[in-house]
């Protein structure tokens, strides 16, 4: 029986290590994960087409005109934004497909396509938070500022998230969130098509 496609959206403060589980989640098992567009410069290492898309204000804002975005959002003075197509062939390919973006643009998602899970992830605690960004080394404290005050009021957001998951190892919380999405499969919705076929072997039996 073929299996559906899920969609699931993960969100964290930035600092979180959301990138990090993620990238574990799609070498370790069979996630698709979209790629987004940004108007943000690479930072060292990033290619273009792997870790985003990277456009100019204008054409992001082309993108816009065309449709082209499931969602988009303003994120510390940059638009980031998450292109249509890849998203719906891989559901279509029965592929379950993970979104890492932040929350307005979760939210959105959430709107457009109820059935999307909202994972959020956490860290311990602020301080750590705080500790994590620093250590990346890749901001100035400037913009670790901008981003710890963004994930202040991101904080009262968390509720309308599905699931929270605290990162406070890399190993159990990668573990944490494959199963959490693994038995998404089994919720009556994504059962659907289970549930009809079995109803009707029972009206077929003598
Ligand atoms: P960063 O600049 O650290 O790569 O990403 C900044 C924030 O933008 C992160 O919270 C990340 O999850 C979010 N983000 C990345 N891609 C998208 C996207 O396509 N749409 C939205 N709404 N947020 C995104």
């Amino acid at each position: 029986m073929s299996r559906k496609g899920i969609i699931a959206i993960i969100s964290g403060f930035s600092g979180a290590g959301k990138g990090t589980v993620v990238s574990q989640l799609v070498q370790r098992y069979d996630y698709a994960v979209s790629i987004s567009a940004t108007t943000r410069l690479p930072r060292e290492g990033e290619t273009e087409g792997v870790s985003y898309f990277f456009k100019t204000k204008e054409a992001f804002e082309e993108m816009i005109q065309r449709d082209e975005l499931i969602e988009y959002a303003q994120y510390v003075d940059h638009y980031y934004g998450t292109p249509k197509d890849y998203v719906f062939r891989q559901l279509d390919q029965g592929r379950d497909v993970l979104l890492e973006i932040e929350m307005q643009g979760a939210l959105k998602v959430k709107e457009k396509m109820p059935e999307a899970s909202l994972i959020f992830i956490t860290p311990p605690s602020v301080a750590e938070l705080h500790r994590r960004l620093k250590k990346r080394g890749t901001e100035t404290e400037e913009v670790i500022q901008k981003r710890i005050a963004r994930a202040k009021e991101e904080c009262s957001y968390m509720e309308k998230y599905d699931y929270i998951v605290v990162n406070d190892g890399l190993e159990e919380c990668v573990r944490t969130i494959h199963d959490l999405l693994q038995s998404i499969h089994f919720t009556k919705r994504n059962q659907e098509t289970l549930i009809r076929d079995i109803q009707a072997d029972f009206d077929q039996f003598q």
